[in-house]
């Protein structure tokens, strides 16, 4: 008999997202003998490394690090083959692992859920899809990822353009082909950065409409070589335990050392070895540049001096200095970022005074100028980690909508559920250390507590977890204290949803640091799940 389109499929648990958390997810919930579906928009899986196959395109966590630890076999057994993934072999990654550990015939593709209303009658998920599928689920777990919703700005003109038009976060399948194109990209966030670098060496002419310019650091990425392939994983163990040691869970720890502290060219030389280490590393060369202006500005003209030296045509190199500070916005790496401007077949504009004041059907115009384009690129980033909640009409106990309990910004306790919200979960959402950490041994640690806490709801009959609302109360004011303490309140960053009109402008991750993330999850679990109402 064919199955009725909307009848309801009844399981244990649903998950939204096939990325690395709800793979993960399934993985573990299966483990307890659950009935579990994951549900993805894509037609594959591997979350926002499916969508961002812009070129160049690549993680800027070391690739070793950057991988599950949950399967020995599988770290031992995985080869990476550079320092820095490419998203191509990420995505390879991705589908090694639901092929691996058999996760195919769990996880529903091309199914974007579009509703989740719980049910206070029978204590469950009423989850609808887009396509009118309907699913109930004693738990919903939230594993939509930090940078999955692309953010268009509702540019003047923009569905006139007549050249082809593309965003990084949403990149077609097929290879682009550049040659012989005047092409434009607008932003230049990391995803701008790595494809600015790559499309440049193709087109015609590249023009590069820059709001603010970023801190670009040298990436260095290189191939990795089976011996030191092997070293890790002799002592992968302890490598990634000191890794989660650490403030964000990288494989580098910052040097505990203020840069005011010593003079500025012993300062230097300290700059100078974070930037030949490569990446991100650069900004733990000392331990205040979060917190001090003055140290920061030590990093933020070290870097200025790198694009002076770089940069031949003057004009353009002061265009490049940014001035904000530095470790505010997401730090972008790249390869020879710099080096691009001195190509004779690239420009840049600053959009920063007058901004994109429409696009034309054959170009962009900003300052009254017209600047004729065959192609459009938006490297103008993502509704960073609320996008892909809110898009899905989530409503809780007696129908409140999150939509409403997050009018001012996102609430919840732990980063991990929200009060009125009984046993939904979010995976690394905002709340948690999620977009300021590694994020994988971030997803582990989410995907583990979780599981943990529905086996323990299950072996005691509980049948409904919700967050009390003063523990939710205090995580919240906790979470703004802290980020107070910081510089990160001075620049219009995604990580205070700066970059979409409209959005509240709360900094959205957790800002303690992974160590002290995790001993708080632990300390509420080893309290009975303290903060939390638990009635069966
Ligand atoms: P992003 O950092 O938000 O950058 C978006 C860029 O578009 C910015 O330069 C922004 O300018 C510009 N922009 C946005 N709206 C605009 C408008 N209306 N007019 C003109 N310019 C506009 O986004 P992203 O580059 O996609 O990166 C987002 C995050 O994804 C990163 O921070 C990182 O965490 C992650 N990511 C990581 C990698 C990697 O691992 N290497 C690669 C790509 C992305 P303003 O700065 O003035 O807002």
């Amino acid at each position: 008999m064919a199955e009725d389109k909307k009848s309801e499929q009844t399981l244990d648990a649903l998950i939204v997202g096939a990325g690395f958390a709800g793979m993960y997810m399934l993985y573990k919930l299966r483990g307890l003998g659950l009935s579990v579906r994951v549900v993805d928009a894509a037609s594959g899986v591997g979350g926002t490394w499916y969508w961002n196959r812009y070129p160049g395109a690549r993680c800027d966590v070391d690739s070793m690090f950057y991988s599950y630890s949950f399967d020995e076999a599988l770290e031992q057994q995985w080869e990476w083959t550079e320092r820095y993934p490419a998203q191509p072999e990420i995505l390879e990654y991705a589908n090694h692992v639901a092929g691996r550990f058999d996760l195919w015939p769990d996880i529903q593709l091309e199914t974007r859920a579009a509703s989740a209303h719980y049910d206070d009658g029978d204590a469950r998920w009423r989850i609808e899809t887009e396509s009118g599928e309907a699913f109930s689920a004693q738990f919903c777990i939230l594993a939509t990822g930090c940078l999955s919703s692309a953010n268009k700005p509702d540019f003047e003109g923009l569905d006139d353009f007549a050249g082809r038009q593309f965003h990084t976060g949403h990149w077609p399948h097929e290879p682009v082909d550049f040659t012989g194109r005047r092409v434009g990209v607008i932003g230049t966030g990391s995803s701008g950065v790595q494809a600015i670098q790559e499309i440049a060496k193709q087109a015609e002419h590249l023009t590069v409409f820059q709001r603010t310019a970023s801190y670009v650091v040298e990436a260095f990425n290189r191939p990795l070589t089976t011996e030191e392939q092997l070293e890790t994983k002799a002592q992968y163990a302890e490598l990634r335990a000191a890794a989660k040691s650490t403030f964000g869970g990288f494989s580098m720890s910052a040097n505990d050392v203020s840069a005011l502290s010593v003079s500025e060219e012993e300062c230097r030389r300290g700059l100078q070895e974070g930037w030949d280490n490569g990446g991100i590393a650069f900004l733990a060369s000392y331990n205040d540049f979060g917190l001090s202006e003055e140290a920061n500005l030590r990093a933020q003209e070290f870097v200025r001096d790198k694009i002076r030296e770089v940069v031949k045509d003057p004009e353009t190199m002061e265009k490049l200095l940014p001035h904000h500070i530095i470790g505010c916005k997401r730090l972008c790496l790249g390869t020879h970022y710099y080096e691009t401007y001195n190509r004779p077949n690239v420009s840049l504009v600053s959009v920063a005074e007058n901004g994109v004041e429409r696009i034309t059907p054959t170009g962009l115009v900003t300052g009254g100028v017209e600047y004729p384009l065959d192609d459009l690129v938006l490297a103008t980033g993502f509704d960073a980690m609320t996008g892909s909640i809110s898009r899905i009409d989530i409503r809780g106990r007696a129908g409140m909508e999150l939509k409403t309990a997050w009018a001012a910004g996102p609430r919840n306790y732990l980063g991990l559920m929200t009060n009125g919200f009984p046993n939904l979960f979010t995976i690394t959402g905002p709340g948690s250390p999620s977009v300021l950490s590694n994020m994988m041994p971030t997803i582990e640690q989410h995907v583990e507590w979780v599981s943990d806490c529905i086996a323990y709801l299950r072996d005691r009959n509980v049948r409904e977890i919700d967050a009390k609302l003063d523990a939710q109360d205090a995580w919240v004011e906790h979470g703004n204290e802290i980020a107070s303490k910081t510089l990160r309140y001075s620049c219009s960053s995604w990580y205070l949803g700066a970059n979409v009109p409209g959005k509240p402008r709360v900094f959205m991750p957790y800002i303690g640091g992974m160590p002290a993330y995790r001993e708080k999850c632990d300390a509420v679990v080893a309290a009975g799940y303290e903060g939390f109402a638990l009635t069966g």
